[in-house]
């Protein structure tokens, strides 16, 4: 049994093969791609290499259900022992075994992309032993109830199906160390309204904008962000790592939430996905964790517009020729830019030297279809101790009040879960519709005169009336509160317009 993948769904593959006599010819059929196609090629390659002898008359190469488009090269060592097996040479196991993995020349035994969703669908197949090369099988002995065993060549393989022998089960790949991690709020010194946002956003799931001047800090703000997420959940972790095997053979397993940083001049295709088996990009490589756009205005116009319904479905859709697909990509997202032009407007040490019409100007493109979906505002503020560099090894100093933040997150997040689960609405604050998040603020008087100052007075938008609410909601979460007080709403409208420096 073998696998294929649309977007990240894995579809089950039989490979069977039929050795006929007539001219030396081999046949694939059930819409096999180019790298499918190839794979006799190589797999003749590896057969002289072990030894084996590859059939001499007609052979047909079957993969079923013809209708699933067969990608990749995965289906070089199944088809491989299909072949070895309609000639009797391998015997077939008792219960269903999956492989796969591409094979070189040499008859080695390469890792292929995409091998944890492949591994999944194996799983699901109620497959229980499977074998591809070392690197696949560490990720792939993730998967609960899976015994992966990996194996290096053909010749290798051949031998332990032969023997009956029983190989060594791998044991999973260990977790890698995000160099996010060694980000702490206590290495941000004085910022103290962006490092309330970021507790906010990190409670709440809340997308934030980050606007000051150059060099005060706000890469290592949002960095911080990512270290503020509670650690990935199994399924999670699952989903993720399944993500980053399809762009490319991983050697570690994320267990952490994922910091992309693209730079503003990165293309559309690099940012949603790409290449001729649309491989993830930023987007869905920072799924579960936090994308970071720095110098926001810079992007380009057409880039952001097509972020617009990730954003609100939380998924990316694809497609390239004949193929479509889709992956996850629900990400929080942190846009940083300078205040105007020059990039001093509001600063101390620097005098602006933009006139207001340019800032005016400027002011409108930081408006729009993206900004519209963020809830928290920040201004970051040059402080005299700025000192936001990573912190460098050995003079690592407290982590206290980091880690009385994560704390802080994580009963939030709990909160928010449990109400979640008792409303039947999504679990995170910034998640939830107009009606929802109406439906777990009760707003007492004082509250409604807040609100309806601000309507007034810095012309509150329905829309942004929504967002002050789940801001609102998150901040009161934080203090364990379970109504949500004008105090709450007093800081959430701050955040809202940005206006406290
Ligand atoms: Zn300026």
């Amino acid at each position: 049994v073998a696998c294929t993948l649309e977007g990240l769904e894995p579809r089950a593959v039989q490979v069977e093969v039929s050795l006929q006599r007539g001219l030396p010819n081999v046949h694939v059929v059930g819409l096999p791609d180019a790298a499918v196609r190839e794979s006799i090629e190589r797999i003749r390659g590896a057969f002289v290499a072990s030894g084996e002898e590859f059939p001499r008359g007609r052979v047909t190469v079957s993969l079923s259900p013809a209708e699933i488009r067969k990608i990749g090269s995965s289906f070089d060592v199944p088809i491989a022992l299909a072949i070895l097996m309609a000639q009797g040479r391998v015997p077939a196991s008792k219960t269903p075994e999956g492989f796969l993995g591409e094979l070189g020349l040499d008859g080695s035994i390469r890792p292929v992309r995409g091998s944890l969703p492949l591994a999944l669908g194996l799983r699901k197949q109620a497959i229980e032993r499977c074998y591809m090369s070392e690197t696949d099988a560490k990720l792939a002995a993730h998967v609960p109830g899976l015994k992966v065993f990996a194996v290096k060549s053909l010749g290798e393989l051949l031998a332990l199906l032969r023997n009956g022998q029983s190989a060594r089960q791998t044991t999973p790949a260990a977790s890698r160390a995000t160099s996010e991690a060694r980000y702490s709020l206590d290495e941000l010194i004085g910022l103290e309204i962006p490092k309330r946002a970021l507790l906010i956003a990190a409670a709440g799931g809340h997308h934030l904008l980050l606007l000051g001047p150059p060099g005060t800090g706000k890469t290592a703000l949002a960095r911080c962000l990512a270290a503020l997420l509670p650690d990935l959940s199994d399924q999670e972790q699952l989903e993720v790592n399944a993500l980053w095997s399809l762009a490319g053979p991983a050697q570690q397993w994320r267990s952490r939430p994922a910091f992309r940083a693209p730079h503003h001049s990165a293309s559309a295709a690099s940012l949603l996905g790409r290449g001729t088996q649309l491989q993830p990009g930023d987007i869905s490589l920072a799924h579960r964790g936090v994308l970071f756009m720095d110098e926001f205005t810079e992007f380009r116009r057409d880039v952001i517009e097509q972020l617009r319904q990730p954003l609100e479905e939380g998924v990316v859709r694809l497609s390239r020729a004949a193929l479509k697909t889709s992956y996850p990509a629900r990400f929080q997202l942190i846009c940083a830019s300078n205040p105007c032009p020059c990039g001093y407007s509001g600063d101390r040490l620097k005098k602006c030297l933009c006139s207001p019409s340019v800032i005016e100007r400027y002011k409108r493109r930081l408006s729009g279809p993206i900004l519209d979906r963020i809830d928290l505002v920040a201004w970051v503020a040059r402080t005299s101790l700025a000192r936001s560099e990573v912190p460098k090894k050995g003079e690592r100093g407290s982590r206290k009040k980091h880690i009385e933040a994560l704390e802080l997150v994580r009963q939030a997040k709990a909160v928010q879960r449990e109400r979640g689960s008792a409303h039947g609405v999504p679990f995170h604050n910034a998640e939830l519709s107009g009606a929802e998040i109406r439906s777990v603020v009760e707003l007492d008087r004082e509250s409604t005169l807040l609100l309806q100052q601000a309507e007034t007075k810095f012309a509150l938008s329905p829309r942004g009336f929504v967002r002050t609410l789940k801001v609102a909601r998150t901040i009161a979460d934080l203090a364990g509160r379970e109504k949500v007080q004008s105090r709450d709403i007093a800081e959430a409208l701050q955040f809202r317009f940005g206006i406290h420096h």
